[in-house]
C-alpha cells in the first residue's frame, strides 16, 4: 500500500507510540534461545533472532483453552468469551507469518473458528524481514518464504541506515498516520527499486539446502508413500511430538470436557495434540491407523508437502527449520527430503 522510512534512532520512539494503544509481544532472548514474550521497551527486544522456541501460532490458538460451560440436558454450550487486548506481534519473521498464513487458511475456512478468529482481529503483525539466514536448519528460501509477500500489516527491512516500512493494510495505516512526525517519505517507485537492490545482496548470505526445488516437491512426496526412509526415520523416532508443538503449521487439537461431581454440566477445553503421538490414531475398539513410528512420520510431512496443497494449495512448510532444531533424536527435515528427492531420481 505505501512505503515510508524510520530514522534507526526512531525505533524507540516508535515502539513507545505503539504502547499506547497495543500490547506488544516481541523476540526476547532466553539462555541461548529466544521466545516471543510480553515487552515493555525496545531494547528488551532481540530482532536479530533464529526462530523462537515456539512460533507466534501461540498467541492465535494457545496450547490450552476453555471453549465454553455446559449443562447437562442443554443442547447447546455457553461459549468462553474471548478477553484479549489488541496486540501487536513485533519482528515476526518472514516464515512465520506465512506460518500465520497457513494457520488462517484452516482456521477461517467455513465454518470458521470463532476463538481463533477474534484473537485474529485483535493483532497486528508487524513483521522484521531476516537479511542473513539464522542457521543451517532453515529451508525458507526453498519454500520461497525469505523474502516478505503478504501476510502482514507492517513489514520492516532494515536498509542499512534506515528502516524501511511496507504498509501493508488500514490497522497499518493506522500506524503509520499516527507515528507520521517519525517518519520520512520518499517516491515509492525509488523505496521499490531500493529493496530490490536489498534482497539482491541479501540472497548471497542465503544458502540452498534441499536438493529439489519448490515446483518439484509436490511430485517427490506423491511418489515417496511406500518408501523405505519412513522406515528408517520411525526407527529413530522417539514419538516425543516436539516437532508438531514447534511448527508453526501444526493445528491439530484434542478436546476433553471436565464434569462437575454432580453431573450437572461442565466445561470444555481444548489442547494442542501431536499426529506424533501413538494415541492420536486411536479409535473405539483399539483400532489404530498410525500405529508405527514410521507411518506417524510420513503423516507428518505429507501434511506439510502434499495433503495441504491438494487442499489449501498451499505447501504447509515454512521452511523455519524448527522441528529440525529441536528434534532430540536428531531427525532433521532436510536430510528426509533430500533422501526421498535422491530416491525419486535414482542417485
Ligand atoms: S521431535 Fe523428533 S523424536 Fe520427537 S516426534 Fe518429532 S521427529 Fe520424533
Ligand atoms: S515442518 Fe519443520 S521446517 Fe516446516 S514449518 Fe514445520 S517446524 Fe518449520
Amino acid at each position: 500500500m505505501r512505503y515510508v522510512y524510520l530514522d534507526k534512532d526512531n525505533l524507540g520512539k516508535f515502539f513507545d507510540l505503539l504502547k499506547e494503544d497495543y500490547k506488544i509481544v516481541g523476540p526476547v532472548k532466553k539462555e541461548n534461545k529466544f521466545v516471543f514474550a510480553e515487552v515493555e521497551d525496545v531494547s528488551e527486544m532481540s530482532l536479530e533472532y533464529i526462530p523462537t522456541i515456539l512460533p507466534p501460532k501461540k498467541y492465535f490458538f494457545p496450547q490450552k483453552e476453555k471453549l465454553g460451560d455446559f449443562n447437562m440436558g442443554d443442547t447447546k454450550m455457553s461459549q468462553t468469551s474471548i478477553e484479549m487486548q489488541p496486540t501487536v506481534i513485533f519482528g515476526a519473521h518472514t516464515c512465520d507469518i506465512d506460518g500465520i498464513e497457513c494457520s488462517d487458511a484452516v482456521f477461517h475456512k467455513d465454518p470458521a473458528d470463532p476463538y481463533y478468529s477474534k484473537r485474529s482481529k485483535m493483532i497486528t503483525v508487524i513483521g522484521y524481514e531476516c537479511m542473513f539466514q539464522c542457521d543451517d536448519c532453515a529451508t525458507c528460501v526453498t519454500m520461497d518464504t525469505h523474502n516478505p509477500k503478504a501476510g502482514y500489516d507492517i513489514m520492516i527491512t532494515d536498509a542499512k541506515d534506515k528502516y524501511i516500512l511496507h504498509v501493508n493494510s488500514p490497522k497499518g495505516n493506522e500506524i503509520i498516520q499516527k507515528a507520521g512526525e517519525l517518519l520520512e517519505n520518499d517516491s515509492e517507485e525509488k523505496i521499490k527499486s531500493y529493496l530490490v537492490k536489498l534482497r539482491e545482496e541479501k540472497m548471497k548470505k542465503f544458502k540452498v539446502s534441499l536438493i529439489a526445488n519448490y515446483n518439484e516437491l509436490k511430485d517427490i512426496f506423491d511418489g515417496s508413500y511406500n518408501s523405505k526412509i519412513w522406515e528408517d526415520v520411525g526407527k529413530r523416532c522417539v514419538s516425543c511430538g516436539n516437532c508438531t508443538a514447534v511448527c508453526p503449521t501444526c493445528y491439530c487439537f484434542d478436546i476433553y470436557d471436565d464434569v462437575k461431581l454432580d453431573i450437572s454440566g461442565g466445561d470444555r477445553t481444548r489442547i494442542w495434540d501431536s499426529c506424533q503421538l501413538k494415541p492420536f490414531a486411536e479409535v473405539a475398539g483399539g483400532e489404530n491407523f498410525r500405529e508405527e513410528r514410521s507411518s506417524r512420520q510420513r503423516h507428518r510431512l505429507f501434511r506439510k508437502f502434499d495433503y495441504s496443497v491438494n487442499k489449501y494449495n498451499k505447501f504447509f512448510c515454512t521452511g523455519c527449520g524448527r522441528c529440525t532444531r529441536t528434534c532430540m533424536a536428531g531427525i532433521s527435515l532436510i536430510d528426509t527430503v533430500n533422501d526421498l528427492t535422491k530416491e525419486k531420481n535414482n542417485v
